[in-house]
């Protein structure tokens, strides 16, 4: 009798153990910078890793808002000086890192235009020409200073980290799940994906990269420990009354969305913040620049990248190109080298 009570409750344990969020990991859904969030955790203490996440994830938001009158960037953009936290100096400091190497096409002091076309009350107008070219006067991240924590504009200047918030939020939550010894989890912050580790059974994490054009996933890359960001006109823009389709990435040399070959740009990299970024800079760039900038590129953290191409091109650099798995047979994969 007692032997039958040990194999029923051994097998009760391991039925239970089973059933632990193991499969299923502890999921959390949630809004914050403007995009739907997802970040599923696996392992012990999940439930309790997945909360803090969020809760960090919604301090970012807080503090980096353009809109929210209590952020520190919208401290900084009233006043044009501001003493800000450690964090939001850090980015400020890494955003103006990045606008120097990419030649300005990622410029964080993009504000001022960004406002003026609405992309972020959603209040949205064509500016004219003239109120475009004294606007873009006012986009020169060459003018702002990082001293201490204080970070000091040019006047009438304002600063927006909406190309690089997401990515900084998703190398923080990684942090935090890695130090709570976290070894499986895919954080989505809406469509800026970081992988921890592996998948719960040990194989890679399958990232699809959404087709520009329509529904679905032109391919799939299979990641661990690494980021992928994509950006392209396709999620956020306006239609005019005469039709046009304006994307709300700015080339901040014109001050007008971006119109070039690129439909989307994918950066990878273990660097969710390098990512965000360099997907923002690369889509203002072009095939060309962002070939040059991806050959020449020399920080010490690197980068791969899949540019699609309005001609029917998936462009791949060479450290992705094993990653990628390309569905969509109608785009043709070209491999870039850096010889
Ligand atoms: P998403 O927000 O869709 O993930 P991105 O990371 O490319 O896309 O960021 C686009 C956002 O970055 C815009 O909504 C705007 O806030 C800001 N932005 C637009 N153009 C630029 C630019 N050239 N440099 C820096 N930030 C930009
Ligand atoms: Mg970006």
């Amino acid at each position: 009798m007692r032997k039958r009570l040990l194999v029923l409750s051994a097998a009760l344990c391991l039925m239970f153990t089973a059933c632990k969020p193991y499969d299923t990991g502890a999921e959390r859904d949630f809004y914050a910078m403007n995009t739907i969030m997802s970040v599923t955790v696996y392992g012990r203490g999940a439930e309790t890793c997945a909360d803090e996440v969020q809760q960090r994830i919604n301090k970012l938001d807080k503090l980096w808002s353009v809109t929210d009158e209590g952020s520190e960037i919208y401290a900084l953009n009233s006043s044009g000086s501001a003493a800000v936290s450690e964090e939001t100096a850090e980015l400020v400091k890494f955003a103006l890192r990045i606008a120097d190497r990419s030649g300005g096409a990622l410029d964080p002091t993009i504000y001022p235009v960004l406002k003026t076309w609405g992309f972020t009350t959603g209040e949205y107008t064509v500016p004219g020409a003239d109120e475009l070219a004294r606007l873009t006067e006012l986009v020169d991240h060459q003018k702002v200073t990082v001293s201490g924590n204080t970070v000091t504009l040019g006047e009438g200047m304002m600063l927006d980290f909406g190309a690089v918030a997401k990515g900084a939020a998703s190398d923080e939550a990684a942090r935090i799940l890695r130090e709570s010894g976290i070894q499986s989890a895919l954080i989505n912050l809406g469509g800026n994906v970081m992988t921890v580790g592996s998948k719960p059974d040990g194989s890679k994490w399958r990232i699809g990269v959404k087709d520009p054009t329509g529904e679905g996933n032109i391919g799939v890359l299979s990641l661990s420990d690494c980021a992928a960001v994509t950006s392209g006109a396709y999620e956020r823009y306006f239609q005019a009354e005469d039709g046009t389709v304006y994307g709300h990435i700015i080339d901040p040399e014109s001050g007008y969305p971006v119109d070039n070959e690129l439909l989307s740009a994918t950066i990878i990299s273990p660097n969710g913040t390098l990512c965000d970024a360099l997907s923002t800079a690369v889509f203002v760039m072009g095939t060309d620049k962002a070939e040059e900038l991806w050959r020449s590129w020399d920080g010490e953290e690197d980068f791969d990248m899949l540019l699609i191409t309005k001609g029917g091109e998936a462009i791949i650099t060479e450290g992705a190109a094993e990653l990628f798995s390309l569905s969509n047979k109608s785009l043709t994969l070209k491999v870039v080298e850096r010889q």
